[in-house]
């Protein structure tokens, strides 16, 4: 059993502390290598693979290309364990996270595929260090991964399986990221603008949608509460304030759920995502209680859910709901002249992991036929 566990385990390269702070790696190279070989374990891939090498000679040599997504995120909460200062610094965890998207032959046969990209469940640690989230230390990461992806291209990992051998080079995306980890990359300052705007369409930068959903009916709620004062000041005025938080009533009042109370304890407040996503399957409550228009909220939700689900959609389809949500919150908001990075991001469907699997390889795209039923 443990020599079972440390075939899967990549081998993390020794801790240390050059930077100065505690930090282990483990090198692109080899989570690759450790992929390909569990891939090939499952017996779907295994039976795919055996059809496949039917068509070759012998010896049998699959050229291949896996598609993998990386990027650093921190995860406060996380405390080093700091005794008597042992460790001498109180900094939380910084993991930068790793994920094959799929393996296909060069000639494009299928051997896997991630069945839910959009789910860390195959997520996997490509480097843990105890260090504050800086812009220089994303920067360097970012440096780092895409050296490691260039090595590869030229030096392809060899992954043997039985008499069949596959060579493998990889392409990669940088979309295990949120806003402040792509502004780092792309050198913006301000955060109303978009990164991957900025970045441009044939960057490797992708938007994440983890925390889109939140965000978006938090601004909803906040803009509701604006567009109920006159002028529409900003959410320090007293009048808009009692109005954000009527509005917050109300809402507990219908889902019996705490909205935008302070969280116990700490800084921020409790709304996460299972509030966003529960106010959001109910549009009709959640427009009337905003007095805002249920379409754009139907807009909201389908858009939403589309982004973290795992299908392949249609770009067009999903460009058109964009372009609708966009013209109804516009229409819905008068004094907002520009969307918020939140929903702004649905723009950005195009670069997005399966969007560029797809334009790539011309990979059949299945229409969402029954949208309503996500
Ligand atoms: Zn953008």
């Amino acid at each position: 059993m443990i020599e079972y566990r440390k075939s899967i385990i990549p081998p993390f390269l020794t801790p240390n502390w050059e930077k100065g702070y505690l930090s282990c790696t483990v090198s692109v190279r080899d989570l690759i290598e450790n992929d390909a070989r569990r891939i090939t374990e499952l017996a779907d891939t295994r039976s795919k693979l055996d059809a496949i090498s039917n068509s070759y000679d012998a010896p049998i040599v699959i050229d291949c290309l896996m598609r993998v997504a990386g990027g650093p995120d921190s995860a406060t909460g996380f405390s080093q364990y700091n005794q008597e200062n042992i460790l001498g610094s109180d900094e939380s965890l910084l993991s930068e996270n790793y994920m094959c998207l799929e393996l296909i032959t060069m000639s494009g046969d299928e051997i896997y595929r991630n069945p839910n990209p959009q789910s860390d469940l195959f997520c996997r640690p490509r480097s843990l260090s105890w260090t504050k989230e800086t812009d220089a230390i994303t920067l360097e990461m970012y440096n780092n991964f895409f050296d490691e992806i260039n090595d590869i291209k030229d030096d392809p990992v060899i992954v043997n399986v039985d008499n069949i051998r596959l060579r493998i080079t990889v392409e990669a995306i940088y979309s295990l990221i949120d806003g402040k980890a792509a502004n780092a990359i792309v050198g913006n300052k301000n955060t109303h603008a978009c990164p991957v705007c900025i970045a441009g369409v044939d960057s490797v930068i992708g938007p994440s949608y983890f925390h889109s959903r939140l965000n978006s009916a938090e601004w909803l709620i906040r803009n509701a509460a604006k567009k109920n004062i006159p002028n529409n000041p900003a959410l320090t005025n007293p009048e808009v304030r009692a109005e954000h938080r009527k509005i917050s009533n109300n809402l507990e009042d219908q889902f019996k759920a705490h909205v935008n109370r302070p969280k116990p304890g700490g800084s921020g407040s409790s709304n996460n995502g299972n509030l966003a996503r529960l106010m959001l399957s109910d549009p009709t409550a959640f427009s009337n209680i905003l007095g805002i228009n249920v379409k754009l909220v139907e807009n909201l939700r389908l858009i939403s859910n589309l982004a973290l689900s795992s299908r392949r959609l249609d770009p067009e389809k999903v460009q058109q709901l964009y372009e609708e949500l966009e013209k109804n919150i516009i229409a819905e908001f008068t004094f907002v002249k520009k969307l918020p990075p939140c929903l702004h991001k649905y723009k950005h469907f195009f670069p997005n992991c399966l969007f560029i699997l797809a334009q790539l390889f011309n990979i059949k795209l299945y229409g969402a036929d029954n949208w309503s039923n996500i």
